[in-house]
């Protein structure tokens, strides 16, 4: 199945589920599953996202990227993470301020009608309803981001894993939905909710973070794992040369490594010694890489003298 198909399937579920839960919602007056629907209609704007960062990240690298696009897939988890860090910190907020107000602090509830209300009161022909719409949402899910996850794997895409856990998300909070509206029946009080809503922001926030810190460490060009640095300091210290006096290593995407050396040779070494021990150098970095989990890998290699004379030009 290719990116497309797999995404258009999650555009579609998140189009039903839009209009089942803003639906039901407005008709019971649940407020969590109208917010849920809003959130559903922002996860059909990560996909079409989704798909344009694929589709760019697939192009060739040409003379002004020469790199390639490979990076525009971590912009998109980078979004994708602070979404879900925005929902997140609005559940966190929703259930400090539900906390409050029921030790009867008058100015949480201003706080809380500005974020939810949750005076949830249906009989029970409304909760089976509500029954059937988060029970289905969150099998619906749960499948979803499954399908979601293996296709990014299979198709080298951080990005569509990343979506992926975000759906995973998304059925935790449909299941908690549905837990939270069983519980507002049975209790006839909005409390549980908020025990609820509150591990459900602590959930979101660690996905987020999960989902944002390799997206930072791609874009920002960060250096590869310590003891993968330390494989290649050892690979070019033992390839015939005197010495390493620098090596530096980039990140570019998941799965692409700019690696920068500056090896120390004989001053008599010739020019085409040195292209030959780079040819033979690289050979086994691209080995000792591709164990690594890199699949392509750029090489700035220069050469020089020890005690080499500072280059100077003289007026
Ligand atoms: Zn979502």
């Amino acid at each position: 199945m290719g990116y497309k198909t797999v995404m258009g399937m999650v555009i579609a579920m998140y189009a039903v589920k839009v209009i089942l839960k803003l639906g039901v919602g407005f008709f019971v007056g649940s407020e969590m599953l109208i917010g849920d629907g809003f959130h559903n209609l922002s996860d059909i704007g990560e996909a079409f996202i989704v798909i344009m960062a694929m589709k760019l990240a697939r192009r060739k690298p040409n003379e002004r990227f020469p790199l390639g696009y490979m990076n525009i897939e971590s912009l998109g988890s980078l979004v994708i993470g602070v979404l879900l860090m925005l929902l997140a910190f609005r559940m966190i907020l929703v259930s400090v301020a539900g906390g409050l107000s029921f030790a009867g602090i008058g100015v949480a509830s201003s706080v809380l009608s500005w974020v939810y209300h949750a005076e949830s009161t249906f009989d029970s022909g409304e909760l089976l309803i509500l029954i059937a719409v988060t029970l289905s949402s969150t099998i619906v899910s749960v499948f979803m981001s499954r399908l979601e996850i293996r296709a990014g794997k299979r198709l080298g895409s951080q990005l569509m894993v990343d979506d992926g856990k975000e759906t995973k998300s998304d059925a935790w909070v449909e299941g908690m939905t549905f837990a939270g509206v069983i519980a507002n029946f049975f209790t006839h009080s909005a409390a549980p909710e908020f025990i609820v809503v509150a591990f459900l922001g602590y959930k979101l926030f660690s996905t987020g973070r999960e989902i944002i810190k390799p997206a930072l460490d791609t874009l920002l060009l960060r250096s590869i794992d310590r003891e993968h640095e330390k494989g290649i300091m050892d690979i070019a210290k033992n390839s015939g040369v005197l010495g390493v006096e620098s090596l530096r290593t980039m990140r570019v995407g998941r799965r692409m490594v700019v690696v920068n050396a500056k090896l120390l040779v004989p001053p008599t070494m010739t020019t085409s010694e040195q292209v030959l021990h780079k040819y033979a150098l690289c050979r086994s970095l691209i080995m000792f890489l591709a164990d690594c989990g890199y699949l392509d890998a750029k090489y700035e290699i220069r050469y020089g003298f020890p005690n080499e004379p500072p280059f100077e030009i003289s007026p």
